[in-house]
């Protein structure tokens, strides 16, 4: 029968399919004993368990390329580790089950691992998660991360980290629903990202039965568990009208009156940039460029590897804008060569631009492979800091850029409540602003954009953090300089409405919301939207500053 349930849509579109869940940690197999006369049978399973998650590992790594590839393949080495083979026997020969003799082996091999010095104590993780996957296999339960499936899928999480994304594989994600995160949480942003619809922060979703069908939608947040065949039919057409009406506005982003407002798109890299340029993004508003560093959390990428995604992103936009953003690493995004292990709470700790200026090598490399890339190429280039906090910090990025030689604008995020109060004074040491919206909610707000029970706190609409924008855009605009927004905020296309009307001078965001955006953008006035920014900060909440918009932009 059909139900309903509710949660928060943080990408556009409709998804129906079957669920798939994430899997997560596997149980401690019980230490029950079998029978002598079991053992051949079990030592059997187990072997067929390791084959099979080997010959898993390979195809995945196949499928992924680069160094995921690498990893890959020697996760499956690992798991054939003749050595551990022989344990796994020997402990089923003494009555151990197949699943609690992999689980015991394993735990022997870690210890021997992690008291083996540093490289090899590194690979722990990894053995874990073939552990995992074998003991998974055995056991019947869905695999650590990612879904094994060949067929399309809707997939259900309880979030994802930037690193359980990486072997997604786009072609077989038809949506995501979440029961954690927020409209700013990376699960929202990849969704984003890949065009497909999600929903967040829906606490029951877990219990979905694998294999059930639903119906996703997007825009309203709404999932249909079991829908009825009318019910998919209504949401199916929905969807074309939506995407029909969407696809006959084009060009440069623009109010109705020819107030420009350049659309431009999010990125993690080269693969990003074929859906940026489908969406008619006009550039790029913020390249992030950690994903490039996520293949090993050990050691930067090498300069030559830098360079060679950097121009890849940089050509795809001849006389275009790209903004690309240095490593934003910490709190959320954390890498080992770079983040203090031993921090209380990361989301305050040493991240983003604080630890590249701990860190000026790798920053130095970062700008100097910035400016081979972009050598010879018509782009227009800028080069921004995530996570800046005053004057000195804006100051010591555009050091950092002068040193390197790197003939690009400099700019600063506003992603920290002192910056927006203090933009002008910023100003004095950079070029332009970004609004990255999304850390600027969470540290207004005291709410971590992970956690699903202060979503409402995360809501891009709270007249407070409207409030904040407006003092960033005036500032610029005082010392006619641009500022951008690039956090979330900017895909939902009526708060990009409200965000024109505070004076923000472009919109970036994830390839797929762009043409919401431009459509809706180009029904109004900019007098229209000054007034729709009015009325959403003169509320005291975030609903009503959503309604208050609503009506100004739907009533004239
Ligand atoms: C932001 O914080 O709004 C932003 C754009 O950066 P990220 O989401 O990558 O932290
Ligand atoms: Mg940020």
């Amino acid at each position: 029968m059909e139900t309903t349930l509710r949660g928060v849509g943080v990408s556009h579109g409709v998804a129906i399919g079957e669920v798939r869940h994430m899997g997560t940690a596997v149980l401690e197999p019980p230490a029950k004993q079998i029978p002598a006369d079991e053992a051949e049978r079990e030592q059997g399973r187990a072997r067929q368990a390791v084959e099979a998650v080997a010959a898993d590992l390979v195809a995945r790594g196949n499928l992924a390329g680069g160094e995921a590839q690498h990893v890959l393949e020697a996760q499956a080495m690992m798991a054939q580790d003749p050595e551990l083979i022989a344990d796994v026997d020997r402990r089923i020969a003494v009555g151990s089950t197949a699943e609690r003799g992999v689980y015991d082996a394993f735990a022997a091999y870690r210890a021997l691992l992690a008291n083996a010095g540093e490289y090899l104590a590194g690979r722990v993780a990894d053995l874990d998660d073939v552990r995992n996957r074998i003991v998974a296999r055995l056991l019947g339960v869905p695999m650590p991360g990612v879904p094994d499936s060949d067929e399309p899928y809707v997939l259900i999480a309880r979030d994802l980290a930037p690193a359980d994304t990486a072997l997604l594989d786009p072609t077989l994600v038809l949506g995501f629903v979440t029961e954690e995160g927020g409209p700013t949480s990376h699960s929202a942003i990849l969704a984003r990202a890949l065009g497909v619809p999600a929903v967040v922060a829906l606490p029951g979703a877990g219990e979905i039965a694998e294999g059930t069908v639903v119906a996703v939608d997007g825009s309203t947040g709404e999932i249909f568990v079991e829908p009825s065949q009318e019910k998919r039919a209504e949401m199916e057409s929905a969807s074309a009208a939506r995407k029909a009406a969407l696809s006959a506005v084009t060009g440069p982003g623009a109010t109705s009156d020819g107030h420009k407002v350049p659309l431009l798109a999010n990125v993690g890299g080269p693969g990003d940039v074929p859906a940026a340029l489908e969406a008619g993004a006009e550039g790029v508003g913020l390249f992030r460029t950690e994903f490039l560093f996520l293949d090993d959390s050990k050691q930067a990428p090498s300069e030559e590897k830098q360079v060679e995604a950097y121009r890849a992103v940089l050509e795809a936009f001849p006389e275009g804008r790209v903004v690309v953003r240095v490593l934003d690493a910490g709190a959320d995004k954390p890498l080992e060569f770079l983040t203090p292990a031993d921090e209380p709470n990361p989301a305050l700790g040493v991240r983003g631009l604080r630890s590249l200026l701990d860190h000026p090598d790798v920053l130095r490399t970062q700008l100097t492979a910035l400016s081979r890339a972009a050598e010879g190429l018509p782009v227009y280039l800028e080069v921004m800091a995530p996570m800046v906090a005053d004057r000195a910090d804006a100051k010591a990025f555009a050091d950092a850029c002068r040193e390197a030689g790197l003939q690009a604008k400099f700019g600063a995020m506003v992603e920290i409540p002192s910056a927006a109060l203090r933009a002008r004074s910023i100003l004095q040491e950079v070029e332009f602003l970004s609004l990255g919206t999304n850390d600027l909610a969470q540290y207004t707000f005291a709410a971590d954009r992970q956690v699903g029970a202060v979503a409402r706190l995360q809501d891009p609409w709270q007249p407070a953090l409207l409030d904040l924008v407006a003092l960033s855009a005036e500032a610029a605009r005082a010392e006619s300089k641009s500022c951008g927004v690039c956090g979330e905020a900017a895909s939902d296309p009526l708060l990009a409405c409200v965000l024109t009307g505070l004076g923000v001078t472009s919109l970036s965001m994830g390839a797929a919301s762009i043409p919401y955006v431009r459509a809706t953008l180009a029904k109004h006035t900019l007098a229209q939207c000054e007034r729709a920014a009015s009325a959403a900060r003169a509320a005291d909440s975030a609903d009503e500053a959503r309604l208050a918009a609503q009506a100004v932009l739907s009533g004239e």
